[in-house]
């Protein structure tokens, strides 16, 4: 959601949609949409806002995820590949670090992922069809950039079982569309606080 500073006191403006107008609290200045547009009063959301927003998405994706890994490594009566990078990494008590490993790597990637959408207008997260698609493309990217480089050189073995390949890539994109659906309704429903508070 965009925000206007007053020009007369510089304080964030309120957005009456009744009037469809920007209105100071502090000293009653009243301003049309397209008179801030042409002051250059207008200030898009921050970068550091969509970030943190992400990092949320990314953290309810990496749960999402964790359990479908989780859930399948059990039913393969497997050891789960968090915990396995950590063993191969020589990280003490695997079982926990593995799993805090894998949150810590799906906040950053969601945070950065929902960046990325916020800078490229083609990929804005603006309806829920095309978060959806550009979450399925977001889970192809982070499998290629985070997954496979990280079997491949700790546990190559996943990478060449299709089954397992296959079954993460599958998770990934789990991961991308829950942290973009997820990120789609934070959005959302900070824009729904600002215009009616
Ligand atoms: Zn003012």
């Amino acid at each position: 959601m965009d925000k206007v500073k007053c020009p007369r006191c510089s304080r964030e403006m309120r957005w009456i949609s009744r009037l469809k107008t920007y209105f100071c609290d502090n000293d009653g200045y009243i301003l049309s949409p397209h008179e801030a547009e042409l002051n250059g009063l207008v200030e898009t959301e921050r970068p550091a806002t969509l970030r943190a927003t992400g990092a949320v998405g990314g953290l309810i994706g990496a749960a999402v995820l964790g359990v479908l890994a989780g859930l399948s490594a059990f039913v393969l009566d497997q050891e789960v590949f968090y915990v396995t990078i950590a063993t191969k990494l020589g990280l003490s008590s695997p079982l926990l670090t593995g799993w805090a490993l894998h949150f810590l790597v799906g906040l950053i990637a969601g945070g950065v992922f929902i960046a990325i959408t916020a800078l490229l207008k083609r990929f804005a997260l603006d309806t829920t069809r095309k978060s959806f698609w550009v979450g399925l493309l977001g889970g192809i990217i982070i499998w290629i950039v985070v997954y496979v480089p990280v079997a491949d050189m700790l546990a190559p073995t996943d990478l060449s079982n299709l089954m397992f390949a296959g079954g993460s890539f599958i998770f990934h994109l789990v991961y991308g569309v829950v942290t973009a659906l997820v990120s789609l309704w934070l959005i959302r429903r900070s824009v729904r606080t600002q215009l009616t508070t």
